[in-house]
């Protein structure tokens, strides 16, 4: 079988290493130029883990990321007290794999060697795609084209090819936009360099903090209201740093040391898409945000692309036809995303309560959870397994 893959980002690298390692011709088309080390912290979770150690890309990985350690720690915004913290000492024994805090550059750069360079087109911008019942036809803005059985769409939120599928997805306001910084460890007190994810939680905003790339580097991020009207997204938009700072003025000490430290920050509007019913039309599969784009409070997109990437995979090798394969991949996989789009929906509202009763009721709610369990359903996933399973339903239920 012949692969094209559209986009060199996590879910189509991921895509075309899966699919190598079990002897398919998968080739990756990205329209960028080069592959640049960009973006920030990603957390990759014990779900995402498990299949990057499969495809043997964990032992690279590990030398630049950090096992999160001392737990998920939520604070209170004025005082920093400490609301929950997560011990993260059992995630292994019931999880089969730690969280780790990740440099998306790092996880490209783990990704990369597990998959042959000669398969992969940079400076390939998809502008059109067409079908036929035996394959797909891609063509690209320099001119070239390109002809496979089956067409995987990784080109991320802002997908062109979902957008001639299906078109523009339905939206619900956020009301958000996100600030993003990379501040050198260097700069702060050796605190922040200890391997702990850090949520502030305050009225209608929250900030995020944990270090990266070997501990050299913390990565900041936050949620605040957005202006009104404001529609930028994308992940190269830049912001002030004062204004990032004016947004937490107030907050606790430790808030304002970091803040203190930014001096170039991305700032973005945060758009909320809704699920979609397939993601499979034809010859051709959305995956990673092409297919789910999700807000960020589950710290996911990154783990369901990879979880895509591993389905896909696991559907083709299992099948041995490709439609039975895709109809598996669909079956298992819009269910699965569309819970997780969902449950980061949900979370904003937790996590943006303002002062009162009900924020009272969540801090001490807080004091009795053990989020590592509850969060069962999404760790303790098995997207190769869950694959498998899919097939043989599938087959079963062919006539
Ligand atoms: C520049 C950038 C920085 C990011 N930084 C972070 C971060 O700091 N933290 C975080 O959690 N998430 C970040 N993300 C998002 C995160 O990588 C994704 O949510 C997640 O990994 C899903 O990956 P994906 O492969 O589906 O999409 P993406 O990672 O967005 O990859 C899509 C790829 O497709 C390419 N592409 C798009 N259109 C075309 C086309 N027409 N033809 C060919 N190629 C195309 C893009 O150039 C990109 O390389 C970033 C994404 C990008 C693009």
């Amino acid at each position: 079988m012949d692969a094209i893959i559209v986009g060199g980002g996590i879910g189509g690298l991921a895509t075309a290493a899966f699919l190598q390692q079990q002897g398919v011709r998968a080739r990756v088309f990205e329209q960028a130029p080069e592959l640049r080390p960009v973006g920030a912290g990603i957390v990759l979770a014990p779900n995402a883990v498990r299949l990057l150690r499969r495809l043997g890309v964990m032992e690279a990985l590990e030398r630049q990321a950090l096992k999160v350690r001392t737990g998920w720690q939520f604070r209170r915004w004025q005082d920093g007290r400490i609301l929950l913290e997560q011990d993260m000492a059992t995630c292994e024994s019931l999880y089969g794999e730690a969280a780790w805090l990740v440099h998306r550059a790092d996880l490209l750069g783990a990704l990369l060697p597990a998959v042959d360079p000669d398969t992969v087109h940079l400076d390939h911008q998809c502008a059109d795609i067409d079908q036929s019942p035996s394959g797909v036809t891609v063509t690209f803005a320099n001119g070239a084209s390109a002809g496979g059985e089956v067409l995987v769409a990784a080109d991320g939120i802002h997908s062109t090819i979902r957008q001639q599928l299906i078109g523009q997805l339905p939206a619900r306001d956020s009301g958000l936009c996100a600030w993003r910084a990379m501040i050198p460890a260097d700069r702060l007190p050796e605190r922040f360099v200890a391997p702990t994810q850090t949520l502030w939680l305050g009225p209608g905003r929250h900030l995020v903090h944990y270090p990266v790339s070997a501990g050299r580097t913390i990565n900041v991020v936050a949620f605040t209201p957005a202006e009104p009207g404001e529609t930028v997204e994308s992940w190269s938009a830049e912001g002030k740093p004062g204004d990032f700072r004016a947004e937490f003025a107030g907050w606790d000490g430790m808030v304002n040391e970091l803040l203190d430290a930014v001096t170039q920050v991305g700032r973005w509007s945060v758009l909320d898409r809704t699920p979609i019913e397939r993601y499979v039309h034809d010859r051709v599969v959305l995956l990673g945000d092409a297919a789910h784009p999700m807000l960020p409070f589950f710290a996911q997109g990154a783990g369901q692309a990879i979880e895509d990437a591993a389905t896909l995979a696991a559907c083709l090798e299992q099948a041995g036809d490709i439609s039975t394969a895709l109809g598996a991949y669909d079956q298992v996989r819009v269910p699965r995303t569309a819970q997780v789009q969902e449950a980061s929906h949900d979370r904003a509202q937790v996590n943006h309560l303002p002062d009162g009763p009900e924020q009272q009721a969540r801090d001490r709610a807080f004091a009795g959870e053990d989020p590592l369990r509850h969060s069962d359903w999404l760790y303790s996933y098995d997207a190769q397994r869950e694959a498998r399973q899919a097939v043989r339903a599938e087959l079963l239920r062919a006539p």
